[in-house]
């Protein structure tokens, strides 16, 4: 049967995927990250968009693929050998259909446009899981703070706030951290917002525990991707207690995995950075997690100090963690860091569930192989939407002059993982040959899209 799909007749969903796809592709050359997390998500929503005629009429698919807006700015700042530098800034408003614009803001040589997209249109469809009223947008800047001083940081963060302002507003669009922005960039950005605006409000989440922030938002996009976990792994009655755990990263999201699992009793035995990774097979325990804290976020070193600071670990230079024995895995450090040959090493060696703290970790290669072998995968748009619901939260403590403690904080981001991971259930199970495997990636990807696509079609064509 053909169907009418976005102004093009097509016979079977497929057709209708690679239509599409070669529509996005020739609108937004060169764009291939953009490209990967659009293919991913109208893979799992053509059939819902076929059988809908109100989200075809309404051309929900071709509206959401194109941001509501892009703001791009120079920045201009001085560094510490008084030298003007010249870095790019961005702000990309995706879609405001369920809430104001919400999404974090990425400071990394490697930003351009098309990676922002991707990071933009994830956060679209992952705000729209947390439950949570909230639109998806990305920003940030080609500013590499690694080896800045903090004078350094500071002023690129002024001065990216200095154009920045008039885009952003508690009720218009709300930035967090992301890749290299956390709590120190964020003082900075807020510092400049209220000396431009005069106004203290809640126009950036991730602030400090005494001027806004909320309890646990650090903790909350690693402890999420376990708490994710933890639900699929009850789906097999297995738990996390006693079970080897690889992880990624060293950074905000990859500290805070570390330390959930730890109180939940994995042994974790990887970390890594954009140089290599560590393996210390006696487990990282709270000491030492200390320790990478002190050595990531204050003194600003390298993973590689670990292996020197502790007997029985190594650092294998240029390597990933995949190929480490382990029985879950906890991708945290960036986009595309799992490929098909690590996907293939982490189920041969025993993984049974992967989730993903970082935003689109896994290749779709690498998703394939998941699939096939029907682990638990958990896509990074649920896995680690702890991060932007603990950000709600904070808006919703701003907005009414109120606080949360850190326990009915927790409290909540269980229960909105839980939700999520329910809702995944709802459109990811698949019935048939008397197996009930969940995929969480159509799960995801469905259960996101509905609630955009009905509160466009509800609000006209505009
Ligand atoms: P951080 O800047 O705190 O840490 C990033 C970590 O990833 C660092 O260890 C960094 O190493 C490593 N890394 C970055 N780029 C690369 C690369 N190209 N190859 C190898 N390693 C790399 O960022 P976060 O922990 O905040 O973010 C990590 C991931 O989680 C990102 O994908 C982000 O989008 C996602 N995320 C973050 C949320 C949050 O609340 N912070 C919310 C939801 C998702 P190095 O120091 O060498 O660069």
């Amino acid at each position: 049967m053909s169907t009418v799909i976005e102004g093009r007749t097509t016979a079977t969903c497929g057709d209708a995927v690679e239509a599409f796809m070669e529509r996005v592709v020739a609108q937004s050359p060169g764009e291939t990250v953009f490209h990967q997390a659009v293919r991913e998500a109208v893979r799992s929503v053509m059939p819902v968009v076929m059988e809908n005629k109100a989200y075809q009429d309404s051309r929900i698919l071709d509206r959401m693929v194109v941001p509501d807006r892009v703001i791009m700015f120079r920045v201009t700042w001085v560094d510490d050998q008084g030298q003007v530098q010249v870095n790019r800034g961005y702000r990309v408003q995706m879609n405001a259909a369920i809430g104001p614009y919400k999404g974090g803001l990425r400071f990394h040589p490697s930003v351009n446009l098309g990676v922002l997209k991707f990071l933009a249109f994830e956060q679209v469809l992952k705000n729209s899981l947390t439950t949570l009223p909230m639109g998806g947008s990305k920003g940030g800047s080609d500013f590499d703070p690694r080896g800045k001083s903090d004078g350094e940081v500071m002023r690129f963060c002024q001065a990216f706030m200095n154009e920045l302002y008039c885009h952003i507003g508690p009720d218009i669009d709300v930035p967090a951290g992301d890749i290299g922005v956390g709590g120190r960039e964020i003082g900075y950005l807020f510092g400049q917002y209220r000396k431009l605006t005069h106004r203290f409000n809640g126009v950036l989440t991730g602030k400090g525990i005494n001027w806004g922030g909320s309890r646990l938002r650090p903790e909350a996009t690693g402890y999420g991707a376990v708490y994710f976990a933890q639900a699929m792994l009850e789906t097999r009655g297995e738990g996390i207690e006693g079970k080897i755990a690889t992880v990624s990263g060293s950074g905000n999201v990859a500290q805070y995995t570390v330390e959930k699992l730890h109180q939940l009793g994995a042994q974790v035995v990887t970390l890594s950075d954009s140089e290599g990774t560590i393996v210390d097979r006696d487990g990282i325990t709270p000491e030492k997690l200390e320790w990478v804290k002190e050595l990531k976020n204050v003194r600003r070193g390298r993973i590689s100090e670990y292996a020197a600071r502790f007997q029985g670990s190594k650092f294998l230079k240029g390597k990933r963690p995949w190929s480490a024995p382990c029985d879950l895995a906890f991708p945290s450090a960036t986009q595309n860091e799992i490929d098909a040959t690590d996907a293939r090493h982490l189920v041969e060696n025993g993984c049974i569930c992967v989730s993903e703290g970082a935003n689109m970790p896994s290749t779709e290669e690498a998703i394939a192989v998941f699939m096939e072998k029907k682990i638990l995968y958990g896509p990074g748009k649920a896995a680690n939407a702890g991060g932007v619901s603990v950000s709600g939260l904070e808006m919703t403590q701003n907005a009414g002059c109120m606080r949360r403690s850190a326990d009915e904080v927790d409290q909540a981001l269980k229960r909105i993982m839980t939700s999520i991971h329910a809702n995944c259930v709802k459109y990811g199970k698949e019935n048939g040959n008397g197996s009930s495997f969940v995929n969480y990636v159509n799960g995801a990807n469905i259960a996101g899209f509905i609630k955009i696509a009905e509160a466009m079609v509800q609000q006209g064509v505009y």
